[in-house]
């Protein structure tokens, strides 16, 4: 139970220095600005980052162009962007829908697996 608790604090707390805690810190530019079939590589990488949400935030608040950015390729945040045009903080929307989810998983009443994704 003690480890879902800090799980949970984990997952509410915005991480302003996320870049910190990347998963892909460390990694050359050359690995991570790929294009392709090599973006599958880098996205897997993404998939276990602790600052996932951050890093994805980041990227469509700034427009990154090029790269895979919070799990995303370029392409897939184009479609993102597109989707909601009226978005005016991704940071804002990204923020808020997590600490809903958090809520939602608290009021379950922490007997699922839930608490840790
Ligand atoms: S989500 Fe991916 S690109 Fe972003 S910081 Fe984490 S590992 Fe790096």
């Amino acid at each position: 139970m003690f480890s879902i608790l800090l799980s949970v604090g984990a997952i509410m707390t915005w991480n302003d220095n996320w870049a910190d805690n990347a998963s892909c810190k460390g990694a050359r530019p050359d690995e991570l600005f790929v294009r392709g079939a090599a973006q599958n590589r880098v996205k897997q990488i993404c998939g276990q980052c602790p600052v996932k949400t951050e890093c994805l935030a980041e990227a469509l608040d700034n427009n990154m162009e090029w790269g895979v950015w919070g799990g995303t390729t370029e392409r897939e945040r184009r479609a993102l962007l597109r989707r909601r045009p009226n978005v005016t903080s991704w940071r804002g929307l990204l923020e808020a829908a997590r600490e809903q989810h958090v809520a939602a998983v608290v009021t379950v009443g922490g007997n699922t697996q839930v608490v840790a994704s």
